[in-house]
């Protein structure tokens, strides 16, 4: 139908005369003369109907409108110089129509193409449209190419691409799997995939060496700005290798993407920090090292204290941590605000010191001895202006508060750094957490992570195993994570006993995995991404939604389809299932 894409009309073409088709993107009428901007997914050309080409075409196009389908014939001309568009590729040339069809018509559009901002649930419900907004497709284009990258990098790096089914049984991730009910098996049912793990294992125990897959994940949680409930993975798995080896490959795959989707080299080495560090300096696992601002433990400053709020922290085992504010001037207002601030992230209290006049004031400094008084002056290097916040409780509580205090403070005045992306390799992973939820310990990553020492030095205190497990984390935002993976039964059957997970339990669950380790299964390990969640950290987008083609609502819904809907009696029937909510 057409002789070449509209955005790829160039100066060669001049003289010549070319059918193009597209998309009525923008029309101006023009003393007598009618410029349509054609557009297709290379971008667009202007189009120029006049009498003096062709009396016909030009009176019928008064009848074409916005998004009208058109196919047109026409010699490509150099515009006059006065308008040129430097903004276009196409800017210097223009097609003088001869003749033109139109392929389909348009109703009036729910939203404008070129509006700033259209409404999201408008976009979402009429996504075809807003798929076919240039800035919309430059984001599928970019995701397009990461795909490319992906399989470039890690096939020039002996990896194979395998598919991994999604009607499987629950893998063990943590989150709500979405089930799907099996017909030819009435009362049973598969739950789609969390990710690809046990299979991703059972492909290295089958001799497979390096495998990775670009693939979809299904995790039924409530959703937050950065969550979906179908999300792509780029899932890597590899036999005969320990921790460096995993982040190395990573690290290159890594640097590839930047490099593809920033357009700008990228050949840096990704720092790498201990969890207990990472826990001890900025409160998190992820931390943020856009800036600076770390927290420091001054439990040991008041070992003898008078004040009776750290006394009783002390001798509960908790401890009290501190985090200094230079070079910003505070108001009164500003200090209650931060105090409400942390009490609404759950600290019982936040405490501030400023200097001032050389002088150390709060309403607690009255309970503080000089000795105390000093020593926390000469911890934090306190200058006249500075603010000290502090914060006293069990350590899982300081910590966590204190880490979402100081990304407050970092984004309330301003402190992180702009255009610069700073990686982080989180390691050392305790192997266990508690879960209050099961009273019980449970894995932090997955159960078939290994530990780095034997599990049988546990002592009681989570964080006395450590996990050959590593965390990929972009400016305070995990993008990746894996771990090196238990390979031998005796192994694997040791930490379902740590984890009060009983043998019939864990071989109903995953016997076929058990089964495997006990048949020539080689050490193996891998890491899996988020896909869209780096394209869209990448990109410098706001949402995951904005990364993928359909996503769904906060909901769980897609405005397009209406998914998810009920399904016909005859349907249920046939699954013998019986509905309760209509
Ligand atoms: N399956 C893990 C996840 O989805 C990643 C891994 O251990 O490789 O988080």
């Amino acid at each position: 139908m057409r002789d070449k894409h509209c955005g790829l009309v160039s100066g060669d073409d001049i003289g010549k005369v070319i059918n193009l088709a597209g998309w009525v993107f923008r029309r101006r009428d023009h003393g007598g003369l009618i410029f349509i901007d054609l557009r297709d997914i290379t971008g667009i050309v202007q189009v120029v109907f006049s009498p003096d080409i062709s009396q016909g075409a030009h009176e019928r196009a008064g009848d074409i409108k916005q998004e009208y389908v058109l196919k047109i014939t026409g010699k490509v001309e150099k515009r006059p110089p006065e308008t040129e568009n430097p903004n276009i590729p196409t800017g210097t040339v223009e097609v003088l129509v001869s003749s033109f069809e139109i392929l389909n018509t348009s109703k009036p559009l729910p939203f404008q193409l070129d509006e700033e901002e259209p409404n999201e649930s408008l976009r979402l419900k009429y996504r075809y449209l807003d798929l076919r907004r240039p800035e919309i497709q430059k984001i599928f284009l970019a995701r397009h190419k990461a795909y490319r990258t992906t399989r470039d990098y890690l096939v020039n790096n002996g990896f194979y691409e395998i598919e991994t089914p999604f009607l499987t049984k629950s893998t063990p991730e943590g989150a709500r799997d979405f089930i799907v009910p099996s017909r030819l098996n009435p009362g049973m049912f598969y739950a789609l995939p969390q990710s690809p793990q046990l299979f991703k294992q059972i492909l290295m125990i089958g001799g497979f060496d390096r495998y990775f897959q670009i693939v979809r994940c299904f995790r039924d949680e409530d959703l937050r700005a950065d969550r979906q409930p179908e999300f792509t993975q780029i899932d890597i798995e590899m036999s005969f290798v320990d921790v460096d080896d995993v982040l190395a490959i990573s690290e290159g795959l890594i640097m590839s993407l930047y490099k593809e989707l920033k357009g700008v080299p990228a050949d840096f080495q990704i720092p790498r920090m201990k969890y207990a560090d990472a826990m001890e300096l900025y409160g998190t696992d992820k931390p943020d090292l856009r800036f600076g601002l770390p927290l420091t433990d001054i439990t040991g400053i008041f070992q003898e204290t008078e004040f009776g709020v750290f006394r009783k922290t002390i001798e509960q085992g908790g401890i009290i941590k501190g985090l200094v504010l230079k070079g910003k001037t505070l108001s009164r207002k500003d200090l209650d605000t931060a105090v409400d601030t942390a009490k609404a992230m759950g600290a019982g209290g936040l405490i501030w010191i400023r200097k001032e006049n050389d002088i150390l004031q709060s309403p607690i400094v009255k309970f503080l001895k000089d000795e105390e008084k000093s020593s926390l002056s000469g911890t934090f290097d306190l200058s006249n202006g500075d603010v000290l916040f502090i914060v006293a409780d069990s350590k899982d509580k300081a910590n966590d508060v204190m880490g979402r205090f100081r990304l407050y403070l970092g984004e309330r005045f301003d402190l992180i750094e702009k255009g610069v992306d700073r990686f982080l390799w989180v390691i050392d992973f305790p192997l266990l957490e508690y879960s209050e939820e099961e009273k019980r310990f449970v894995a932090r990553h997955h159960p078939f992570t290994s530990p780095k020492e034997s599990i049988r030095n546990f002592n009681g205190d989570y964080e006395s195993i450590i996990a050959r497990a590593y965390d990929l984390v972009l400016n305070g935002v995990e993008i990746g994570g894996g771990s090196i993976r238990n390979y031998r039964m005796d192994e694997q059957m040791e930490m379902f006993r740590l984890l009060n997970i009983k043998e019939e339990d864990a071989v109903e669950k995953f016997g076929f995995l058990l089964e495997a380790l006990e048949m020539g299964a080689p050490p193996h390990g891998g890491i899996a991404f988020g896909f869209d969640r780096i394209l869209m950290m990448f990109l410098g987008l706001e949402s995951i939604r904005d990364v993928i083609p359909f996503p769904k609502t906060q909901k769980g819904t897609c405005l397009m389809t209406g998914a998810p809907s009920n399904i016909g009696q005859k349907q249920l029937n046939e699954l013998r299932i019986k509905t309760v909510v209509k």
